[in-house]
């Protein structure tokens, strides 16, 4: 495989190759993320009731940062190999609206709603948590979601069964602001799980927190030439961090498994500085929406087919392509 190493080329002479412009441009673009950080947290801290109460303010706030973000890909490309066309974007799409109505359904069916049962039945009681400012309740929710997604995260890189779900998010081959949403759908299920529903946070922190999160993860996905200075990059996750876990090389995966708080890795032992430009697994092979979908059943069919031919045979893939490496994760 004749892939280019990871590159660990300093923000600064990327901008520069770039030809981006001024450092003080470049200064306010590198700025862009930390900024919509502030904006959405104080969004919410002020937000008329009816607001957080109106059923799609969650998604209508979603969906805005996601295509503010896909409008700043547009303006301040960060690799040329990642640029958008219709193909990607439709499949973008279409996880980011499956992850707002299916994801979303079967997460309050079979996760908050059982949740919120179990806290009513132990009379789990926090009412204190309200009393706390506001920015302390939104940094409390972010660090309990995260916590959670960290482990999962780390879980599937590292044991085979959770890996087949977690493997076609490796398998796309550029990354955009909507490629946080693209994924098995079981992957995507198992990934939004938390322990919210246990505590008594009222509404407008929680979305505070959901949407800072979607901000963080989205520039982490994002192609956009932004590199946010240390004071948001040593806490949370940026494109540079993210990158490097989209590696080709699968053992280069297992690192920087925050999804937008880095410092976990940092604190946990498994932070890994560098960048990536190409991204990808299996040799970079694309996956269709339906092989997304199927992948981690496919060994079970192969097995299946395999005996009814009567032959003995490895798992090949879901489109045949002989799978070398993630087989065995931790194996
Ligand atoms: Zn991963
Ligand atoms: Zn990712």
């Amino acid at each position: 495989m004749d892939l280019p190493p990871a590159s660990t080329a300093s923000p600064a002479s990327e901008v520069a190759s770039a030809g981006v412009g001024s450092g003080f441009r470049q200064t306010l673009v590198d700025l862009i993320p930390p900024a919509m950080v502030v904006a959405v947290v104080l969004f919410w801290m002020f937000a008329p009731q009816a607001v957080v109460d109106h059923p799609f303010s969650l998604v209508a706030t979603g969906g805005f940062i996601s295509f503010f973000v896909l409008g700043l890909e547009w303006v301040f490309e960060r690799h040329a190999g990642w640029r958008l066309n219709k193909r990607e974007f439709a499949t973008d799409l279409f996880y980011v609206v499956l992850t707002y109505t299916a994801i979303a359904w079967f997460t309050q069916t079979l996760a908050e709603e059982p949740l919120a049962a179990l806290k009513e039945s132990l009379g789990l009681a926090t009412p204190w948590i309200t009393t706390l400012p506001f920015v302390v309740q939104v940094a409390m929710v972010i660090f309990l979601i995260e916590f959670g997604q960290y482990w999962m995260h780390r879980l599937m890189h590292n044991w085979h069964p959770f890996w087949l779900t977690h493997a076609p998010h490796h398998h796309i081959t550029q990354l955009n602001a909507m490629k946080g949403a693209v994924g098995n759908p079981i992957e995507l299920f198992l990934i939004s799980l938390s322990v919210i529903a246990l505590f008594d946070f009222a509404v407008a922190p929680i979305f505070a927190a959901i949407n800072v999160l979607n901000v963080i993860s989205t520039f982490a996905h994002a192609n956009v030439r932004s590199n946010p200075p240390l004071f948001y990059s040593y806490v949370f996750t940026t494109i540079r961090h993210h990158s490097l876990h989209h590696s080709v090389p699968y053992e280069d995966t297992r690192c920087n498994f925050g999804n937008s708080l880095i410092l976990l890795d940092r604190i946990f032992g498994t932070y890994k500085e560098g960048e990536a430009s190409v991204v990808g697994q299996d040799e970079r092979r694309r996956l269709s929406i339906y092989e997304q979908f199927m992948f981690p059943f496919q060994p079970m069919i192969d097995a299946i087919k395999a005996r009814g031919r009567g032959t003995q045979s490895g798992w090949t893939g879901p489109a045949g392509t002989v799978t070398t490496d993630r087989t065995a994760p931790g194996a």
